[in-house]
């Protein structure tokens, strides 16, 4: 569907996701035709795709330059098979570039990592091995890209009449990236701002130590820019970043004073903060113990990331006793 003049949205679906779908856009341009996010490696996602691109009159073959605003799945999954069917250059940010070795084509140091950190983090043993393995279907949504260009930070993508800046906006993902369009005041947020939902922010072996420090400091550098319309990675363009920045940032205060009802003053694993407060889903608010696995992890990622921004403010301190860490909100 064309939003504005040049400017295309597909909404692929991702059937059981938390999400239920993800939007890719495609950015017409004199010489070539630019595609943002690709949507998972399934047939379904990729069905639909060809079937949506074909209605809008696009054939696979018209796509010259894909860009990858983060890593995920959804985001990134038919990165290769779009490559592979269309010749397109594919670019991702150097950081996301980075760590598609370790967490998708070798996974297997990464998953040790992750299962020494949730231990560490309080998971039992009983459900340590359900939480590691978490992801691993998803996983599979993703088919390999022989090269990817990568964009740093200010880096120019041009698609005549369009010219996209490469904005750094780690937090939802270490590398994430918008694409911000001055001119027209456009922003291609992926999922670093989204109109309907809060964007996770996970603390785990990848984020580094404050995740969460670095979204604030992205969307805070975001509120600087004029944008008349944000096109996100999910759910609908929408106009007035500034007070939805607000919105988020409210959301996340809030969310830190229930975690600091929760811990009172005594010494908690994220784990048990995680299962102490409550979860949102569907609009249902649902305990940590009826959340599907990957939503558990999710929660508990994202729990620790609140409590490493704590730690960081000075609104709490992290103990590690022997293998464990514990978190304490007292002074
Ligand atoms: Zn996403």
């Amino acid at each position: 569907m064309e939003l504005f003049k040049g400017i295309n949205q597909i909404k692929l679906p991702l059937p059981n996701a938390s999400l239920d779908s993800v939007n890719v856009y495609i950015i017409e341009g004199a010489s070539g035709n630019l595609m943002i996010d690709t949507g998972w490696n399934t047939p379904e996602c990729f069905n639909a795709l060809a079937q949506e691109m074909k209605n809008s009159g696009f054939a696979m073959k018209d796509i010259t330059d894909v860009v990858i605003t983060h890593i995920h799945p959804d985001h990134f999954g038919l990165a290769g098979k779009i490559a592979e069917l269309s010749g397109a250059k594919i670019m991702a940010g150097e950081i996301e570039n980075g760590l598609l070795d370790s967490r998708y084509y070798h996974p297997e140091d990464l998953m040790q990592q992750m299962s020494a950190f949730l231990k560490a983090n309080g998971v039992p043993d009983w459900e340590l091995k359900m939480l590691t393995e978490a992801s691993l279907n998803i996983r599979n949504n993703i088919s390999p890209v022989k090269a990817i260009t990568t964009l740093k930070p200010g880096d120019k993508v041009s698609m005549d009449p369009f010219e996209f800046q490469v904005l750094l906006t780690p937090g939802h993902s270490p590398g994430h990236i918008c694409l911000y369009e001055p001119n027209k005041k456009y922003l291609f947020s992926g999922d670093h701002v989204l109109a309907e939902v809060v964007p996770n922010i996970s603390y785990h072996p990848q984020s580094g130590e404050n995740p969460l420090g670095d979204y604030v400091n992205s969307l805070n550098s975001l509120a600087e820019l004029e944008v008349r319309f944000v096109f996100p990675g999910h759910g609908s363009v929408f106009s007035g970043l500034a007070p939805k920045i607000d919105d988020i940032m409210h959301l996340h205060r809030d969310r830190m004073r229930g975690i600091q009802k929760v811990m009172g003053v005594e010494m908690k694993s994220g784990y048990d903060v995680a299962k102490n407060i409550p979860w949102i889903v569907n609009g249902e608010t649902v305990q940590y113990d009826k959340l599907e696995p990957i939503d558990r992890r999710l929660a508990l990622l994202e729990t620790l990331a609140h409590l490493q921004f704590m730690t960081a403010e000075k609104q709490g301190k992290k103990v590690t006793e022997g293998e464990k860490t514990v978190y304490w909100s007292g002074e």
